[in-house]
């Protein structure tokens, strides 16, 4: 029985030595004496990251590593990583220690027990996150599930151990633009749900700003519902009605007034020009925004490029 850790690092130099520690314990205290492999996934770091990851694999054989030749992104690592695990459960968790590993022997005994495929974790408070962006997270999920069909759990994090089926239907996904959370919510599996509080970071900062964030919410929406499109042709639908009452409505006052050549109302049709203008516009960019995803997803490049990997 072979278990695969996966952790994608970007700029970790401070927090891998604390998470290296801490998953020798969990190798250390497995009371089955299971084999562990560490698989590290640089993601383009520019400080030590690398050194130290090499300066593991030459101590322990249980390390593995994948560079990538530039930063490509959480998901990019995470994909990475999970094509070059080899175990039977696959975790993935963060280097900051943010997905504490110490609950990975408790996942292990669920995925045990026969009756979960997924033990994922959710954090039930964002205590130590700024306030605004707590709140618009909140927003975030409650708007992406009213529009998918898939159900993303607010709180979900990344960190999850999975069968080598999950993994494996994981990876027949191949999307470029890859949004983890819906991946793992769309491939379905049972999934046994465990809370922790939030936990901070142990040291360096996080990678997210908000603009990443909310950029990575939109990508979020596009790559798992149409409903945007949707959306856009009920308010084209529900301004031509509008539009058409309205016509009917002059029509029938001039016919009735006898008055045919009105000419004021010149601020009223500006501000209707300047809103329909804004609302085809909209429409236009929500099209765009699919449209965009096609033309990158129908070049077919490869999700990451490696330019150093462990021997296996
Ligand atoms: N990460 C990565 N590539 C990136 C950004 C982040 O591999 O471009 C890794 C990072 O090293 C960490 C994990 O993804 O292990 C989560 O990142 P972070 O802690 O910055 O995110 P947060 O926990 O604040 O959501
Ligand atoms: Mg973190």
């Amino acid at each position: 029985m072979l278990i695969s850790l996966i952790v994608p690092c970007y700029n970790e130099e401070a927090s891998l030595p604390i998470l290296y520690e801490a998953l020798c314990d969990v190798r250390k205290t497995d009371d089955a004496n299971r084999n562990y492999e560490f698989i590290f996934v640089n993601d383009g770091s520019r400080d030590k990251t690398a050194e130290i990851i090499k300066s593991f694999a030459a101590e322990d054989k249980a390390v593995k590593y994948v560079f990538f030749s530039r930063n490509f992104g959480k998901e990019a690592a995470m994909y990475a990583g999970m094509q070059k695990a080899k175990g039977d459960y696959i975790a993935i968790l963060d280097a900051d220690m943010q997905d504490p590993p110490s609950l990975i022997p408790q996942m292990i005994k669920d995925l045990d027990s026969g009756e979960y495929d997924i033990v994922a974790a959710r954090r039930v408070t964002r205590k130590g996150e700024p306030k605004i962006r707590s709140f618009f997270a909140r927003r975030f999920y409650r708007l992406i599930n009213r529009m998918c069909d898939v159900e993303i759990a607010d709180g979900a994090r990344d960190f999850r151990l999975m069968r080598r089926a999950v993994v494996d239907a994981i990876l027949s996904l191949t999307e470029r633009q890859r949004f983890s959370k819906g991946i793992f919510a769309w491939v379905g599996f049972r999934t046994k749900w465990v809370e922790h509080e939030n936990v901070e970071r142990v040291a360096g900062e996080t990678k997210w700003s908000f603009w990443k964030l909310f950029k990575y919410a939109i990508d979020g929406i596009v790559a798992f519902t149409t409903a945007p499109l949707r959306i856009a042709t009920y308010t084209g639908f529900f301004f031509a009605i509008a539009g058409f009452v309205y016509m009917l409505y002059y029509f029938i006052k001039a016919i009735i007034s006898r008055i045919w050549d009105t000419v004021a109302g010149y601020p009223s049709l500006l501000c209707f020009i300047l809103f329909i203008g804004g609302l085809v516009l909209m429409c236009l960019g929500i099209l765009g925004e699919y449209i965009g995803r096609i033309y990158i997803e129908s070049k077919g490049r490869p999700i990451y490029i490696p330019s150093e990997e462990s021997e296996d």
